[in-house]
């Protein structure tokens, strides 16, 4: 952009010198010829009342005459020769055409009264009629100067300007050429400031930066900030995220490491107590594979659109089968598990992540209600979306827990989850497959009387562009 910026300066100042330059010649080689022109035309009007006055025309000699021509031919180097009203020639200072007759358009112009002058730039030579009137007439013509002088010097004139003028030029475009350098470093500098602070190291973007400089510079930096913000929030959210993770799987590992320490250190482990500790780190390892699974499909459910293997599913059906699943762990807390669906939705999903989605709401209505409860799936749809809504009569979310219960490894009472074999990552999972499904889900919930969580998806699935 910089070097564009440059070039363009460039050209924009010195394109105003080429034509000037151009200008400058084309006046002085005009003027020349027409100051040339006019003085020509002068001397020989000096001439021309003679010529008449001593019947020159007419054929008499005239030695005063003849070197009187001869001086004005000399006068520039050039040649005069004179006709008369027969267009005969009657003298040439160059002695090569006399006695011949000319017919030519500037001769015939003459003759008519018009003085005519015809400059030939190519062959470098300038030709000026004068014609010789009677006296006392100012329209007939009796006879014609023609006087031909060479332009040399004019063009040498020109050639010397052209000089001077070329090295004013270059003198000129330096100039623009440091200017256009200089003016395009500080235009292009609050762009280079930009990249400065986007080549910044290190996981988090440390500063905002403003550039007040241009409006597209403010508006940039602006994006920047915004940019900034979101990776930062990114970042800051993996790193709690692999220091969860690290503490998650450290905790079962470090119970087991006790519990085995313990063994260890006795001589005569009675069979019952050593069973008993078994039994333990059994749990343990249980518990250690279920958080690592979750995690698992977390880490698929990161993934983009491109792993969802999409199909035509009867959602009641799905349903169906996800709560006979569940049933035996509802039993087991007197929980009533009901379905209701008014109609058969068949909507465009994945099965597996939708099922998994389904399966963790249910396994929370489940797990987080009170003995003897119950709890309720009910499916309903319209033309676009299908609803599903899962209500139970459990302990409910405090109001200012539930906007983080779809964070991973949040949990609102971390040993009671615990004890009942929580992960906390249960709900980020079916938050995640609910988005992969351009869908959303939402809780409303009060303490002590129940939850309800509802989703909306689409019947079709649209990919993404
Ligand atoms: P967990 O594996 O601990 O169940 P989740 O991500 O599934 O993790 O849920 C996060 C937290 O949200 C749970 O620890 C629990 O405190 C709360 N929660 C989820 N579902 C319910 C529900 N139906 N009733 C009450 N609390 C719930």
């Amino acid at each position: 952009m910089r070097f564009r910026l440059f070039l363009i300066l460039l050209f924009i100042s010195i394109a105003p010198t080429a034509v000037l330059k151009y200008g400058i010649l084309r006046n002085y080689e005009t003027q020349s010829v027409d100051q040339r022109v006019s003085l020509i035309r002068s001397r020989a009007q000096m001439i021309t009342p003679l010529l008449e006055e001593t019947e020159y025309l007419k054929g008499k000699q005239s030695e005063d005459i003849d070197t009187q021509l001869l001086q004005l031919a000399d006068l520039w180097n050039g040649r005069v020769v004179v006709i008369n009203r027969n267009f005969r020639i009657l003298r040439d200072t160059f002695s090569l055409d006399e006695g011949k007759v000319i017919i030519a358009e500037e001769v015939l112009r003459s003759f008519g009264g018009e003085p005519t002058s015809n400059y030939n730039r190519g062959a470098r030579f300038l030709e000026v009629t004068v014609p010789v009137h009677p006296t006392g007439e100012e329209t007939a013509v009796d006879g014609l100067l023609i006087i031909s002088v060479p332009t040399d010097e004019i063009v040498e004139g020109k050639g010397k300007l052209s000089q001077a003028v070329l090295v004013l030029q270059g003198i000129l475009i330096l100039f623009s050429a440091l200017a256009a350098f200089y003016a395009s470093r500080i235009l292009v500098r609050p762009f280079s400031k930009v990249t400065a602070s986007f080549e910044e190291k290190g996981g988090f973007l440390e500063e905002d930066i403003s550039m007040p400089d241009y409006t597209e510079t403010e508006t940039l930096a602006a994006a920047y900030n915004r940019m900034r913000q979101r990776l930062n929030a990114q970042e800051e959210s993996r790193q709690e995220f692999v220091s969860n993770v690290s503490h998650e799987l450290k905790t079962p590992l470090a119970s087991m490491k006790v519990l085995a320490d313990s063994l260890l250190a006795q001589e005569e482990v009675p069979n019952e107590l050593y069973r008993d500790f078994m039994n333990d780190i059994t749990e343990e390892v249980d518990r250690e594979t279920k958080i690592i699974n979750d995690l698992l499909s977390l880490v698929k459910m990161d993934r983009t659109a491109a792993d969802l293997h999409i199909q035509e599913t009867n959602i009641n059906d799905l349903i169906e089968l996800i709560l006979k699943r569940l049933r035996p762990i509802a039993a087991k807390q007197n929980i009533d598990l009901e379905q209701e669906s008014s109609r058969t939705v068949i909507a465009q999903i994945d099965q597996t992540k939708m099922t998994l989605a389904i399966t963790n709401l249910v396994e929370n209505a489940i797990k987080y209600n009170k003995p003897d409860g119950w709890v309720r799936v009910s499916l309903n749809m319209d033309n676009s979306f299908f609803f599903l809504k899962v209500e139970d009569s459990g302990m409910g979310i405090p109001e200012d827990a539930q906007q983080f219960i779809f964070e991973r490894f949040y949990r609102v009472d971390k040993s009671h989850s615990r004890e009942i074999g929580g992960t906390g990552l249960g709900l980020a999972i079916t938050k995640q497959a609910i988005l992969m499904h351009h869908g959303a889900i939402r809780v409303y919930s009060r303490e002590g009387e129940g939850t309800t969580f509802t989703v909306r998806v689409p019947l079709r699935y649209i990919p993404e562009e």
